[in-house]
């Protein structure tokens, strides 16, 4: 369990390398970071018991519960002022909270009297606990993050012939485990030390150098993994990489699917059911993919002739790697990047290189290498990782090709095909891609495989996992691919295709009327105003949003400008992001959520204790309202937004009225400070099962109302909405929550307050009509829907909106009103 050590005064945080006495810049009594005071109190850094307090009352230690020691020392040679201008406010063994005021000096009269006013905070027992995160070289606010400590599970020592081995175990903090991502950083990392380094789970011991021995551990969330270093700068290597696992290397929980996800339909007779990897519709014939397996030697003809041909053969393969990963698409250069980093493996060379010495031939090493990997990965049984094989497999392929000189199958496709494969690697799918085919099916592969990842970003619809019945089709045989409803139909009746050609033509038609009347405002077919807007995150996507047609932001998630690092933006900072915002979309609204932190979105400096259930616990702005510095600064930088009221201020996870009421009068007071005279809107958002029931008394005292729908679904439904267990059924179409939006608009709307959604449901394309009829009059979606959501919204009346909704509330399950949400569609097409 790591600790954050907050700073015990405001000032300027620093090195200790600047602290002008080689007691403190040599680190001799511990390692810790050092802050020029601004404040002139100092407040307990966390939790714990004062251990000592010194006579002159100019230096104090203190003990946290893990037994974290750490000594605050005001100024330099300040023990000659023996007592003059310090006045300690605690005791030797009291115990003290985060915060609580330990020792008030005279600022002035000190800094007069001493050499220097810097305060050195020293974490005193470096045997116990190690620096994984420091803030220097910044401002800082007490009761801010400074450092954060990881225990030192002893660093064990033990000779073997080779020199001595240290160890550390870490308890690993990766969501997933050491996945392909943190498992490259990993790497990264102990490439800048000298020293040996290997991880140990279990049995398993793989070289920190090597991505794929990384992922053969076949590590979880929270496995006991021990570092091993050996070397000249072994102690660094270990403090380096036993850090970086300590930490989550801001990984994630899975995303829950969206919420768009239909459910997989009855299939009829001709259809092969499948997992939709990419969402979309194609249709084409078939084009079958054969991998014919290439073929090699396995005796070599010398070892330096076979390992100047790998060499040779490396360098051939990671040129044309690096060539694909300058195409400009952001996701075949990142899956590019993972395969770089595979072609230089040194386990895989390792392995390559010892069979060579054996006698046989690069390629028949090089496969051997990978197949060793590939048995490793496997043996896990960790279906994330498992799904990385394939890149195995494809660097496997094209590194044979370029040694043998056999061509790589697929490259002659006809345009407007579907290809329909076993699998597909992804070097295969970007070769492919320049034929232009319409779609793939695949036998295997997974949905959040590299060629799924790849396929959605191309835009190109995809089923994997079609199982053995994808073998009967045959080349040139007609396909309609439907991943929407997950399924592909074989050799369709005339009927069926016309049918589907019809409904692609629409899509087509619905996009490009979309895209034309982008610009245009939104209003229902019978002249009602809704308005369009979009989610931000980000001054760029502002301008992405106007560019597709937002009406304004509904949303913007202001956390983007706090997580991430080591400590809060200044107010300065903010206010340029949010202005930024604001000019990207003049003359819109712009509301700008309070920092919605805490639950599935921790920041490193702002400690919240460990909770059984953080999704219950402090989030949202429970965390904002205990700690009014951080709201305070947040608010000033949206009152400064230029012209005043350009952006509204929004707060997250409401559950009762009082919240909104301490929000409020902050809001009043700064703008008394600041002399704003217009009124500045102060919203709520609807995400708890409580806000959406006392909608009627929040709409008293707020000016909107916007429903999280994320949220709101994972608590009606007592769904983690971050719990791949349970994703199935994280469904917001449920009629549970839907009753609740419809009782937020009703109650809302009664006391004349406008209701929006900001949550997934605005952003798919079957909820909109619902919303509309349950009397929502915003949606603030993904930008890249606001130019559908708005053809939507026109093709539509009110009244039939509100029949359609009226049904939906009705439905036993989501699967229901799904199905209602389709046969709505069909009956206006
Ligand atoms: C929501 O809960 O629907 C929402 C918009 O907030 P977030 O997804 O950021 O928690
Ligand atoms: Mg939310």
């Amino acid at each position: 369990m790591s600790l954050i050590i907050t700073s015990p005064l405001r000032g300027w945080a620093t090195t200790l390398d600047s602290v002008p006495d080689p007691v403190f810049a040599q680190r001799m009594m511990g390692d810790g970071v050092a802050i020029e005071p601004l404040g002139d109190t100092i407040v307990a850094p966390f939790d714990g018991e004062v251990v000592t307090l010194h006579d002159a009352g100019h230096a104090i230690s203190l003990r946290s519960a893990e037994g974290a020691e750490v000594l605050i020392h005001i100024g330099l040679d300040t023990v000659m002022l023996k007592g003059e201008g310090f006045t300690p406010l605690v005791a030797i063994g009291q115990t003290v909270a985060r915060g609580d005021p330990l020792i008030r000096f005279d600022l002035d009269a000190v800094a007069l009297a001493a050499p220097s006013l810097i305060t050195p905070v020293i974490v005193t027992n470096a045997e116990a606990f190690a620096i994984s995160r420091r803030s220097t070289d910044c401002a800082i606010g007490a009761c801010e993050a400074l450092m954060t400590l990881v225990p030192v599970q002893a660093n064990v020592r033990r000779s073997s012939d080779d020199g001595i081995v240290i160890e550390q175990t870490v308890k690993l903090a990766l969501p997933h485990g050491i996945h392909a991502r943190p498992a490259a950083r990993i790497c990264e990392a102990a490439r800048g030390f000298q020293a040996e380094l290997h991880l140990l789970n279990g049995d398993k011991r793989g070289d920190a150098r090597s991505t794929v021995a990384l992922l053969a551990l076949g590590t979880r969330f929270g496995d006991e993994v021990v570092v091993q270093a050996r070397g000249d700068d072994a102690e660094a290597a270990l403090a380096a990489i036993a850090a970086l696992l300590a930490t989550d290397m801001g990984e994630t929980a899975p995303a829950a699917p969206s919420a768009a996800a239909p459910p997989r339909t009855t299939l009829q007779v001709g259809q092969i059911g499948g997992v939709i990897a990419s969402p979309g519709l194609a249709m084409g014939p078939a084009a079958r993919l054969r991998q014919a397996e290439i073929a090699v030697a396995s005796e070599g003809v010398g070892a330096a002739e076979e390992r100047a041909a790998l060499l040779a053969a490396r360098d051939a393969v990671r040129a044309h790697i690096a060539a694909r990963a300058d195409s400009g698409d952001a996701s075949i250069a990142a899956v590019m990047q993972a395969h770089l980093a595979l072609i230089d493996d040194p386990e895989l060379i390792a392995g390559a290189d010892a069979r060579i010495a054996a006698g046989r031939s690069a390629g028949f090493a090089w496969r051997g290498a990978i197949h060793d990997q590939i048995d490793a990965i496997r043996a896990t049984g960790n279906a994330h990782l498992i799904e990385r094989i394939d890149d195995l497999v494809d660097i496997e392929r094209q590194l044979l090709s370029a040694l043998t000189g056999t061509p790589l199958d697929g490259a002659a496709m006809a345009a407007g095909a579907i290809i329909v494969a076993d699998d597909l690697l992804p070097s295969q799918l970007v070769a492919l891609a320049a034929a232009n085919p319409a779609g793939v099916c695949l036998t295997r592969g997974g949905p959040t495989s590299h060629v799924a990842i790849l396929c959605a970003g191309m835009g190109l619809p995809a089923l994997v996992a079609m199982g053995a019945a994808l073998g009967a089709i045959e080349d040139d045989a007609p396909l309609l691919l439907d991943a929407e409803l997950g399924h592909v139909t074989l050799r369709p009746s005339p009927a069926d295709a016309a049918a589907f050609a019809a409904r692609l033509a629409k899509r087509a038609a619905r996009r490009d009327a979309a895209q034309a009347a982008a610009q245009e405002a939104c209003r229902t077919a019978d002249g009602t105003r809704i308005e369009i807007c979009a989610n931000l995150g980000s001054a760029a996507d502002a301008q992405f949003a106007a560019a597709q047609g937002a009406e304004g932001s509904g949303l913007v998630r202001s956390e983007f400008l706090f997580l991430d690092r080591e400590t809060a933006p200044s107010e300065d900072e903010q206010h340029a992001a949010y202005q930024a915002i604001a000019d990207a979309l003049p003359g819109k609204p712009v509301i700008i959520r309070l920092l919605d932190i805490g639950g599935d979105k921790p920041a490193a400096y702002i400690p919240i204790a460990e909770e059984e259930n953080p999704a219950l616990g402090q989030r949202g702005i429970r965390v904002a309202l205990a700690r009014p510095d951080l709201l305070e600064t947040q608010l000033r930088a949206i009152l400064r937004v230029e012209p005043v009221g350009a952006c509204k201020i929004m707060i997250p996870m409401i559950a009762s009225i009082d919240e909104l009421r301490q929000v409020r009068t902050l809001v009043d007071r700064l703008r008394s400070d600041m002399a704003i005279a217009d009124a500045v809107e102060v919203g709520v958002m609807v995400e708890t099962p409580a806000a959406a029931m006392t909608a009627d008394l929040l709409a008293l005292e707020a000016d909107f109302l916007s429903i999280g729908t994320n949220d709101l679904t994972q608590y009606v439904l007592a769904m983690d909405r971050g719990n791949p267990a349970v994703a199935a059924g994280v469904d917001a179409m449920h009629p549970a929550v839907l009753r609740m939006i419809g009782e937020t608009c009703r109650r809302a709307t009664a006391r004349g307050r406008w209701v929006g959604v900001c949550g997934g449901l605005a952003s798919d394309p079957a909820a909109v009509p619902i919303l509309i009829g349950l009397g929502v009059t915003e949606l603030s979606a993904v930008p890249g829907f606001v130019a559908e959501a708005k053809q939507i919204v026109r093709g539509l009346t009110l009244s039939e909106a509100r029949a359609h909704a009226e049904l939906a509330l009705q439905c036993k399950s989501a699967a229901e009103v799904r199905a209602l949400s389709r046969a709505f569609e069909e009956t206006r097409r």
